[in-house]
Parts: structure tokens; sequence; C-alpha cells
């Protein structure tokens, strides 16, 4: 129905290069382009994996939001998130449901997708991300 896939799950690292080598090998496939996100100080960069992709993210500054996480946590899954048909549609319901939204209303994402997040506090600690592909 309208969530469709799992569309990727992130790892936040401490360094870019030296964990793609390690997931490239892992996967035995390449990372796609790398992307920098300026507004949040981060570097990511895909591996496919069938329907679904590996995001590792990496911090270009020690402010990023992934800096702080890892300072936190350490390395580890940052996020997963779930492609879903009508994202505007999904954060109603998630918040008619009793779900906290990080995103009241969606915003543009890395890949040119709408995205929004869910507070990990009411999923199971597990930071959600929303994805709806835009044609
Ligand atoms: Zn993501």
């Amino acid at each position: 129905m309208s969530f469709l896939k799992i569309s990727h799950i992130a790892i936040a690292v401490e360094d870019l290069e030296t964990a793609k080598k390690a997931f490239e090998t892992l996967v035995g496939s390449k990372v796609q382009a790398v992307e920098e996100v300026p507004d949040q100080k981060v570097k990511v960069g895909m591996i496919p994996i069938g329907e679904s992709r590996l995001e590792l993210a990496g911090p270009t500054d020690s402010a990023s939001t992934i800096a702080k996480f890892i300072e936190k946590h350490g390395e580890g899954i940052h996020h997963i998130c779930f492609e879903v048909s009508d994202i505007k549609a999904e954060l109603a319901r998630l918040k008619g449901a009793g779900f906290q939204l990080i995103d009241e209303a969606p915003r543009l994402g890395a890949d040119g997708h709408l995205i929004a997040f869910l507070h990990p506090r009411t999923t199971g600690g597990v930071l959600v991300e929303l994805s709806e592909k835009q044609d």
C-alpha cells in the first residue's frame, strides 16, 4: 500500500573514505556518486543493494548532526528510510496515531525526494525517515 519498501539504511561513520572501502568490500559493489549536503554538514555515499541502498553518512564538520550522533552513540545505524507513495498522507496518519514528528511538513532531501523524519522516542529508539519520489 503506501509503505512501498525500505529505501535505505543509513550508517553514521567517522570517515567516509574508510567506511566506503569497508562496505564496498562487504557487499561487493561500489558506492555511487558521493553527495555533499552542506546544510547538514554531511557527505553521503550510497551503495545500491537490490531495491534498497546503504547510505554511508560522514560528517564534514564537528557541528554536523552526524558528528553529534557519533559523539553520543559511536558509529552505527543512524536511521531507516521507508519509501512511501504519499508522504503528506502518511505524516497526517502517523501524527494522528500518536507518533512524534520531527518534520511536520515534508522537505526536500539529498536526492530531490521529499523527506520527513519521525522522532525515535515513538519508534523504538530508531530514527525513521519517510521519502517520496518526485517525478
Ligand atoms: Zn536517509
